[in-house]
Formats: C-alpha cells, structure tokens, sequence
C-alpha cells in the first residue's frame, strides 16, 4: 500500500498535490478523479454524529440527520469506564458507516483549566491521566469499526473567548505534564487517524503554524501517522502551516490555500518534499476510509438508545445523599419540581449539538416506574427557555434568570403535601456553547431561589442536576441529596429516574473538582486572560492537584461520587518494595461490597514523590479501575505502573525522568479520601550524569559518597571535631547545605582552596 501511495504521489501534478492539502467544502476532502482518489466525509462529533446532508455549515439543529445523542464527554468522563466507552465508540463508528461518514471529528481531550470553559461540557477531566485513557477508549471503538477520529483541539484550547486568537502561555513543564499529556496517551495508545490543532497560539505562535508541536512532538515523538487537519477556520498562513506538519486545511480555501502552496514550491520557499510528505499522510487516510466504507450499512439505533440509557445512568455521580433519602421508596406522594423534569436539558451548544432521534423526559419515565400506588405531582418552578439552533442566539441569558415568585409559589404548595420534592434544575441552554465561556458559576437565580424556597418547607428535598460543568450550590446544606447527571445525552431522562428509584445504582465519580466558589479555582486570577494573552499561572497546580496544595477544601473533590451500598478497602500490597523505572510494579488492593446492594467502585490509584528536587503536585492519578461488586464479594484490583507513573518532565533534560526516593502510592474512593497507602522506592535505571562545578551546593555534593567523604575531611579540618558550634554534615540543614563549594573557601583557607576545590571537582565529575 505504501510503495502503491508514493507511486500515486510521484503521477501527481503539483496543482493535484497541492488541491488535497485542503477540503472540498464544510466537510468533505477533495476527490481526484483523474487518478481515483476519493472524497471523503468528516462530520461532527464527539458525543452523536452531527452529519448535515449538504456541503455547506448550516446552524439549524434540525438539517443534520437525526443521530443518537450520547452522554457528552464531561458525563462519559464520570464513568470512569474505558470498556463502556469504546462501547460507544463503536456504536458511533457504526452511525457513522451507516451514514458514509468517513472521520468523526472527536474525542476532544483538552483539559478543564476554569469551570467557565464554554466548551467544558465537551472536555474530559481536569486531569490528564483520566483524560488521555478515555480519548484512547473512544478512538478504539470508533476506530475498530474502520472509521477514524480526530482527537481534539490539539493543544491548550482552554477557553472559548477569543479563541481564534488568544496566546495561551503556558510554561514548559506544565505544557507537558498537563496539557499535552491528555493527547499524548491517547495518541501513542489509539493512533487516532487524524488530529485536529487547535485555533490558539501557544506561547506566541499559532497551533496551526506551531512545528514543535505539530511536527517535532506529534509526530516524531508520538509516532502520529495520521494526517493534522485545522480546526474549522484555524490556519493563518497557509504555506507556513503546512511546512509545520499542517496536512489538511478545512473548511474550503476556496482555492486560495492552493495558489499559495503552489507558489511556495515554485518559488523555493516550501521544499515539494514537505507537500508529498502532508500528501501520502492524507492518501494513506483517505484510501484506507474509503474502502471501509460499504453501501446500505444500516445500524441498530434501538439498541443505541439502550446503550445511551446505560451510559448515562453509568455517568451520573451521587453528590450527597443524607440519611439515604435516595433511592425513593414507592408509594406516597412525589413532587417532582422544575422545567428540566419535562424538557430535559441534556446536551451542549455548538459543533457538537445532535438532532437526537428520540429523547426521554424524566417526568415521564418516572411516572412509568413509580407505578399506580404512588401520586406523582408536577410544578415547572421557573421559566423555560426556547430552543436554540446549533449555537446559541442568546449567550448567557435565560428566562429563568429572574425568579418567577408564581411558579415558586406553586411549587412550594405541592412540595409542602408531599412526602418528597424531587427538583430539577441546572444550567439552561444558553449558558454553555461553543464560542464563549461563562462569566460566573452559579445557577440561574430562578433554579437556585426555587430549591431554597422548596427546601424551607420540605426537608426531604432532593435536587437533580443537568449542566456541563459545575456550579456553585449556596443551597448545598438545605437539601439531602444532589443527584449530578450532567448533560446525559437523549436518555438521560430515563436514566434519572432508573437511579432514583434504585433501578440502577450510582456509580459515576466526579472527574472534575467542584470548588466551593469560583474564586478557589486556581485559574481565577488568570482566566480568560486580557486582549493578547492568558497566561497560565497556576502552572502544574491545575484541579484537585492545586486543591491539595493549598489545602482549599472543594465543595466536592475530584474522584468524589456516592453508592446506595458501601465499599471497604483493605490489603493494599505491593510484587516489589524497590524498583528500577524501567521495572513494571504491580499494586493490589482488596475491595468488598459490605452494603445490601450490588455495586460499582471506582478505585483510584494515586502516586506522589514523597521527596523531590523539583516542585511536584502532591498526588497524581497514575491508575483506575472500576470493579462490580454483588453484596458481601470481595474482589482484588491490581494495578500496573509504569515509568510514567513516577516520573516528571525535565525542562533540561528535555525528557521524563524519574527521580531517586521512596514514592507513596495511595488507594482511594476519591483523591480525598485515601483508604490504603504503601510505599516502594524508585531507582532511575540511568543514573542522572551530572556536572559538578564550584557553584554546586554542599548538599549536592552530599548526595554522592566520594563528595560525602572528602567534605567530612574537609570539615573537620575548618572545624575541628565534633563538638561545640561545629556545624554538622547534614543535606537538610541549610546553614551549610546550601553554600556553594567556593564560598568554603572562605572559612580556611588552608583546610579548603581551589586546589582542594579543583581536586574535589575531579573527583565529582570521574563519576
Ligand atoms: C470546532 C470543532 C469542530 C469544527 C467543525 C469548530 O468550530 O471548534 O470542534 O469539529 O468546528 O464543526
């Protein structure tokens, strides 16, 4: 195949060349059919397929096809579940087919930097570990079904406003460790077909035009194959794109992206082998998409809204639930509160947003399940919105902004007779879409005055949440339980009801930190930034990593999420107490179910550097599983952590590198509450070869048994033996661990000079 592209590239004329380098309209590539090169169809993506019938972006929700609406990424994200989400993976792969949808443009794995990102709702986690595992579980199905993805937006697209043009500064380390670590595993574990860079610049230069990152990382480092395609409208200059690892520019250039490439190879400026390279990058996609696809593929969308039911009810998270309120006992009197309740809110604005094939409502699904004996009573509580199209028309209002003392009213009078107020509320439509990012976090006044004023008069007030990221809850200490789902896609109403009635037990966890307030969020100070730029302050300290370093309390932690039954953790142990970092290291830890029901844990696995000569976070999520469990069965979770686990990226040394020390790995039901902890050294199976001049500190020296034992002459010599003021060889005690070497010259001069300091040094640096 490969020798058959080059030998396809080598009958090209320059003009064909230079015409595949960018699409045919909104969503297809350009066909040549001179030499049977096809065309072929990208469509939105990530959580149900977005295909609009013509050529053209139309931003009516009702012309793309109707498709089934998942979970969108931040619910998926909850379940923690690699399995269920390539599941559907596959199952969007197969609408695909059905469709002669070639690449579906998803998953979109930047990280959750502010609660206010617009687009959060479409992102997986704050953490980057959690992030990278999903996006390569979705690529997987997806892809198993011969239809390739684009992983998304390739890198450090954190926020909506201005975001063609905001310079997102972000200091090396973090960059690596954080950002670019949430692609970099699902690009090495999934080979995702095609990524997609993002429209910002990084650190002053366009993603589209960034070789770093495009080309030197990406694809050198990461071994992407693929071909880059832009992000809707994300290229500036075109020739300087492509010569950065740019393959493809989308939508259309409308010829004018032709014309420059052209001009470049003819006049020098681009080497045509950078343009064959981009070419067999597309030929080898493009061919390769085409032949998958086969006529009259039909899928099985029954079975899709069944899945989507599972994944949602998989995905919600049980925030609190005093006293069991949850799940309801049947029988009894049910207010059941809110707009949402019978217009489910249940997916995001933008490129994403489904014509769902069917949706369920939960009011209605209750009814189902509840059954004759218990009387289930409605009030909406606030106003409602109209629909919007794709993108919003409205940005940031609602009508449910302002309470409605009516509606309340009456919501409150069957709240009163009822043995039970189940509220839903959130965020309505226009306050999450593509192109712009929240301004605060609350909810609007008319859902939050509603649940206080519910939860006056009735104690057992129950509140379930639909919005795509998190919000602050003055109400939190008023009401029993909170139910998070989301934006569960077109079930997600039906999934509700299945977890308040018991059907299905909770067993989602959060993957982001809900803070108490948006101002404990690390990036407050620095979101979204001024004019030009956003400078990423917080640096490595992005969710729970700076929640833990500050010691702030969240209102409720990452990994955090509640069961109808309990889990015990014992018997954490470890296959080796000391490893090299090339070593694999296997950790267990027993889990029972010790509740009355059958359940689902999620059981995280954390690491931290217990001593480091870096800054390094507190704890990182290294691992996951999630374990079902019948009343009373105990099961084992093991672990397997790699050099990753334990490592750090050097900005000197240009790579990951794993510091000497003793590291705690810790077992917890989330990143708050550690259940089990063991601790096993690391050794770096390449010793650091370090350079040893007369600026190194005493400490430094220290470390290395030669330097020990000469210092200890050394000092001995300035000061005598032990006793009195002499100050002692100790690497934590500062008054000599941090001197340089030449400064102990000072002391005496025949003890310590730079004879004896170029001796030591030639000692040091032999090794
Ligand atoms: C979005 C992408 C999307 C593309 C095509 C862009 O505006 O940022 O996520 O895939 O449009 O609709």
């Amino acid at each position: 195949m490969d020798r058959d592209i080059k030998t396809l590239i080598s009958e090209m004329t320059l003009e064909e060349k230079a015409s595949l380098c960018s699409g045919r309209d909104c969503w297809f590539t350009r066909s040549i059919e001179r030499l049977g090169i096809p065309s072929i169809m990208m469509s939105d993506g990530p959580h149900g397929l977005r295909k609009l019938p013509g050529e053209r972006e139309d931003l009516d929700q009702n012309t793309s096809i109707p498709a089934t609406c998942f979970p969108a990424e931040a619910a998926l994200a909850c379940s923690w579940d690699r399995s269920l989400v390539e599941e559907i993976g596959a199952a969007l792969g197969d609408e695909c087919l059905s469709e002669n949808v070639s690449i579906l443009l998803g998953p979109a794995a930047n990280i959750k930097r502010s609660p206010l990102c617009g687009r959060n709702f479409e992102y997986l986690s704050e953490d980057p570990y959690l992030s990278a595992e999903l996006a390569a579980s979705y690529i997987k199905g997806v892809q198993s079904r011969g239809v390739g993805t684009s992983l998304k937006h390739f890198a450090a697209n954190n926020q909506e406003t201005r975001r063609f043009l905001a310079d997102a500064r972000v200091d090396e380390r973090t960059l690596r460790e954080i950002y670019l670590a949430s692609f970099e595993g699902a690009v090495k574990q999934s080979h995702p077909w095609t990524v997609m860079c993002a429209y910002n610049k990084i650190n002053g230069q366009y993603c589209s035009e960034n070789k770093t990152l495009l080309t030197d990382i990406l694809k050198k480092e990461w071994g992407h194959e693929g071909f880059v395609v832009s992000d809707w409208g994300a290229v500036n200059e075109r020739v300087d794109g492509l010569a950065a690892g740019l393959d493809l520019e989308m939508p259309s250039s409308g010829g004018d992206g032709d014309k420059k490439i052209i001009d470049a190879v003819r006049s020098g400026k681009l080497p045509e082998s950078v343009l064959d390279a981009a070419v067999e990058r597309l030929l080898k996609v493009i061919l390769r998409a085409a032949s998958n696809l086969k006529k009259d593929t039909s899928c099985d969308r029954d079975a899709h809204h069944l899945l989507a039911r599972k994944a949602a009810g998989e995905c919600a998270v049980l925030l609190k639930n005093d006293g069991e309120l949850l799940p309801l006992k049947k029988g009894g009197t049910i207010a059941v509160i809110g707009g949402f309740a019978k217009e489910p809110r249940f997916q995001g604005g933008g490129s994403s947003n489904v014509n769902p094939l069917r949706t369920e409502n939960a009011f209605d699904e209750m009814i189902k399940m509840a059954g004759p004996g218990t009387n289930i009573v409605y009030a909406q509580g606030y106003r409602t919105d109209k629909k919007s199209g794709v993108f919003t028309s409205e940005p940031f209002r609602s009508q449910s902004d302002t309470p409605d003392q009516d509606l309340i009213r009456e919501a409150v009078k069957i709240a009163e007779k009822s043995d039970v107020a189940v509220i839903f509320a959130g965020l309505p439509e226009n306050y999450e879409c593509e192109g712009f990012d929240r301004k605060h976090m609350m909810m609007p006044e008319g859902h939050s005055k509603l649940i206080e004023a519910v939860a006056e008069v009735q104690e057992n007030t129950v509140v379930v949440l639909s919005n795509g990221a998190p919000v602050e809850m003055p109400w939190i200490g008023k009401v029993k339980a909170v139910l998070e789902m989301y934006l569960g896609g077109q079930a997600s109403g039906g999934a509700a009801a299945d977890i308040l009635f018991g059907v299905v037990n909770p067993s989602g966890k959060l993957a982001e930190t809900f803070p108490v307030k948006l101002s404990d969020n690390p990036s407050f100070l620095n979101f979204p930034g001024d004019l030009k730029k956003v400078e990423y302050r917080e640096g490595l300290f992005v969710g729970y990593r700076y929640y833990d370093a500050a010691q702030v309390e969240p209102l409720f932690p990452f990994g955090h999420g509640l069961s109808y039954t309990k889990f015990e953790y014992t018997a954490i142990s470890a296959d080796k107490k000391e490893i090299k970092d090339t070593d694999e290291l296997h950790v267990s830890v027993s889990v029972k179910n010790t509740g009355s029901v059958a359940g689902k844990e999620i059981v995280q696995l954390y690491v931290r550097d217990d001593k480091s000569s870096v800054i390094r976070p507190y704890k990182e999520l290294k691992g996951f599983e999630k374990t079902y469990l019948e009343p009373g069965e105990e099961k084992t979770v093991v672990f397997t952590l790699g050099r990753r686990a334990f490592a750090y990226y050097s900005t000197e040394k240009k790579d990951w590198y794993v510091e000497d020390g003793d590291f705690t790995i810790m077992a917890g039901r989330s990143s708050r509450k550690i259940e089990q902890e063991i601790t096993v050294h690391v050794s770096p199976s390449v010793p650091e070869h370090r350079i040893f001049t007369r600026n190194s500190t005493v400490s430094e020296v220290l470390a290395v048994p030669q330097g020990r034992a000469y210092l200890e002459e050394v000092r001995k010599s300035i000061f005598g033996e032990e006793g009195g003021a002499v100050p002692s060889l100790d690497e934590d005690d500062p008054t000599l661990a941090e001197m340089p070497l030449r400064q102990l010259m000072t002391f005496n001069h025949e003890a310590f000079n730079e004879e004896k300091l170029q001796e030591l040094l030639e000692i040091l640096n032999k090794g």
